[in-house]
């Protein structure tokens, strides 16, 4: 049987959680993913209408099918953790079953169980402030939407997932190295993203051989990128200074993603490994 991934954090087809499931099905898989409730309807209805249809193509000319999409909003574990305005609010309100918890569920209904679990998803709503500047509301909305919405999926995914299994996340470079510009919070979020991965190799990979890894890309104009607004500086210094003097695309990205959650990478967990034209190796720019 092929395998089953459930892939949170796609709701264009711009971004890293696009290609990843791109090249997941293109090696065979079955793609679910978790789109994040207020994108849902937008999402789905450019779906159904054939606006994603040329990105679906795969290289051997059929189209990704996505067998469900689930909305998901990471940042509540369970329903009693939503506060009643956003229960109230129309774009939430019109799905239901987007926590975590019962997104797993669901999925578990649906389905029994999933092979590779990808997390795609990143938000930080001071992201354009300097860390000095952050709020403690700010810092912390970062560290739940980017790191601990990973630990809370593992949690909740973990139990309906194959033994031999995988998950992915992705990070930056921001975690280890400064990058002006990538502020609220954001670059202590993709430290402590980097960090869990390590822990939770180890928690998951002995509960349940399942390997734990993440992927540290380079710059891409994705939505998310955009909102951060020095995208395309990013791209050029990169095109500029890393040792491949290339555009990195999206789909290098997803396949290292396809590569890590199978089984040619069976001894590789707890790492970061990067996809970034090599960027991060350089000392000195020339
Ligand atoms: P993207 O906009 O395609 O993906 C981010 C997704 O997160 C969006 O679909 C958004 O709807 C979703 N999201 C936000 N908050 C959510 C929540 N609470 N619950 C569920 N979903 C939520 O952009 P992307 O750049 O491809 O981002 C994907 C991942 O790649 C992120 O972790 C990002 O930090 C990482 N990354 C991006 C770059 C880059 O340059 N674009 C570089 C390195 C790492």
């Amino acid at each position: 049987r092929g395998k089953r991934a459930f892939i949170a954090g796609v709701a264009d087809d711009n971004g890293y959680g696009w290609a990843i499931a791109k090249a997941l099905a293109a090696a065979g898989a079955e793609i679910l993913v978790g789109t994040w409730v207020p994108a849902l309807n937008i999402f789905e209805t450019s779906l159904r209408r054939g606006k994603f249809d040329e990105s679906r193509r795969l290289p051997n000319g059929s189209l990704m099918e996505i067998a469900k999409v689930y909305p998901l909003d990471a940042v509540y574990d369970t329903l009693e953790d939503v506060p009643e305005d956003v229960k109230a609010n129309k774009r939430y309100a019109g799905a239901s079953n987007w926590t975590v918890k019962e997104v797993a569920e669901s999925v578990k209904n649906d389905y029994e169980s999933i092979d590779i679990l990808v997390h795609s998803l990143a938000n930080g709503p001071e992201v354009t402030k300097p860390l000095l500047e952050t709020s403690r509301r700010g810092y912390l909305s970062a560290i739940s939407a980017s790191s601990y919405s990973f630990v809370s999926l593992l949690q909740h995914f973990l139990p309906i997932m194959n033994q031999g299994g995988a998950t992915l996340s992705l990070t930056y470079i921001a975690s280890e190295r400064t990058i002006p510009g990538y502020g609220g919070g954001m670059s202590s979020a993709k430290a402590a993203l980097e960090s869990d991965t390590r822990v939770l190799a180890f928690e998951a990979g002995r509960k349940g051989k399942i390997r734990v890894n993440t992927i540290s890309a380079g710059p891409l104009g994705s939505r998310a990128a955009k909102a951060i607004g020095f995208i395309e500086k990013m791209i050029d210094y990169s095109y500029a200074n890393a040792p491949l003097q290339k555009e990195l695309r999206a789909e290098e990205v997803g396949n290292t993603a396809a590569f890590l959650v199978s089984p040619l990478a069976s001894a590789v967990t707890g790492s970061v490994v990067y996809v970034d034209n090599g960027l991060n190796t350089m000392g000195l720019a020339l």
